[in-house]
């Protein structure tokens, strides 16, 4: 076999802190600003809430469109020492960002085409079947690697019937961790949760040397008894999914805005946009946004989503189209200008407030903002 080299400069050292210098977004195009102050806080909270076990960060996806390697860099100077990604680039990236000093766990595993970057990054695979154990024996590597069964979700792991097997292919190599996923953590009514409790605790205990981690962000929320040794929250570090608790807040870390490029007035009857989705049913004034569907805005915002100016809700008019929306801005006190920058997420447009009008979560909609969204990072007092 003959690993393909995807990245052969991996710095095992940390050399300085990859959060790029703060660069004025070009006035012209959507904009993300992402506080990393905001996402520690947020650790800090959830780690308020299970003081007997690890927080790690899960990253995967660009840390759902917030930027992995900022957001790795943030949490590991403020303590966090374990990641998870999905796939062994994504974990080649946070090693760079945080250096040897942490655990950085692999949810897909690895593969032979990925084995030269999970050696060469010291990552550790998350085993998903029986195959993947004797793959990950056959590597040779012993720089930890985790099992994941699945207790009740049906989506990912091993079954739990294969745990004599799993047992007799551990016997050389034991795992670092063992996890499984709950498939209704937002919900602490859930019988399924109990269910898969009582499931992985019978599991989790043939691997007594083996960390133990169950609980996603909405898990913790669900109380001690799930929080184990790690928890793996993902979407509270960035300010959403399930209501928290009222001992904690948590805070969305980015704001998105867009300029308009035009401003202009309809008569009762005049349709807008594509399709011509929405006629006006009075006089109106309107704006035309620079954010599209490209951009990660989505076509389901069509007459559902909005955005926010000066604190006033602007609803948006007909179909969102590819670099394009266009708003209502009749109920503004002074007509908007062109270049005004429009809130579609951040403290006036709630995040997960903004993802239910697209018919969505938050987690898709942080994750999916497109490539031309320029991203700025900043810190408290940048
Ligand atoms: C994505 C993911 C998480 C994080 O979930 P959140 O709901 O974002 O906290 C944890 N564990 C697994 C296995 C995941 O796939």
């Amino acid at each position: 076999m003959t690993p393909t080299l995807q990245n052969s400069a991996i710095s095992t050292k940390r050399t300085s802190a990859p959060i790029a210098e703060a660069v004025p977004s070009p006035a012209d195009r959507p904009a993300a600003e992402i506080s990393l102050t905001t996402i520690v806080a947020n650790y800090q909270a959830l780690q308020s809430l299970c003081p007997s076990a690890e927080v790690s960060a899960v990253v995967k996806a660009d840390a759902y469109g917030h930027g992995a390697a900022q957001t790795a860099s943030a949490l590991f100077e403020n303590g966090c020492r374990t990641f998870f990604v999905a796939y062994p680039h994504e974990g080649v990236d946070v090693r760079e960002a945080v250096g040897d000093d942490a655990d950085i766990y692999v949810f897909h595993g690895v593969s032979e085409q990925t084995l030269h970057d999970v050696a060469a990054a010291a990552l550790r695979p998350v085993c998903n079947t029986l195959d993947d154990i004797k793959f990950w024996k056959t590597s040779q590597l012993n720089q930890g690697f985790a099992l994941h069964f699945d207790t009740g979700m049906n989506r990912l792991g091993i079954r739990v019937e294969d745990v004599e097997a799993v047992k007799a292919l551990c016997q050389d190599q034991m795992p670092a961790l063992v996890m499984s996923h709950l498939a209704q953590a937002d919900r602490s009514d859930s019988e399924l949760n109990d269910k898969q409790l009582e499931l992985f605790k019978s599991v989790a205990a043939d691997f007594p040397s083996a960390r133990k981690s169950l609980s996603s962000t909405g898990g913790i929320y669900l109380g001690d008894d799930y929080h184990f040794d790690l928890v793996r929250p993902g979407i509270g570090l960035y300010g959403g999914g399930p209501a928290y608790p009222p001992s904690i807040k948590l805070t969305p870390a980015l704001t998105l805005t867009a300029p308009i490029l035009s401003v202009f007035d309809l008569k009762a009857g005049d349709p807008v946009g594509y399709g011509s989705t929405f006629t006006a049913r009075t006089d109106m004034t309107v704006a035309t946004v620079a954010l599209g569907y490209a951009d990660g805005y989505l076509r389901s915002a069509s007459n559902y989503g909005f955005g926010v100016l000066k604190g006033t809700p602007c609803p948006v008019l007909g179909r969102v189209s590819m670099d394009l929306t266009t708003i209502d801005v009749s109920d503004l006190e002074t007509r908007p200008k062109t270049g005004d920058r429009i809130e579609f997420i951040g403290p006036k447009a709630g995040l997960e407030i903004q993802a239910e009008a697209l018919g969505t979560l938050g987690y898709e909609l942080t994750s999916r903002l497109g490539g031309r969204i320029c991203k700025n990072w900043r810190t408290l007092g940048d």
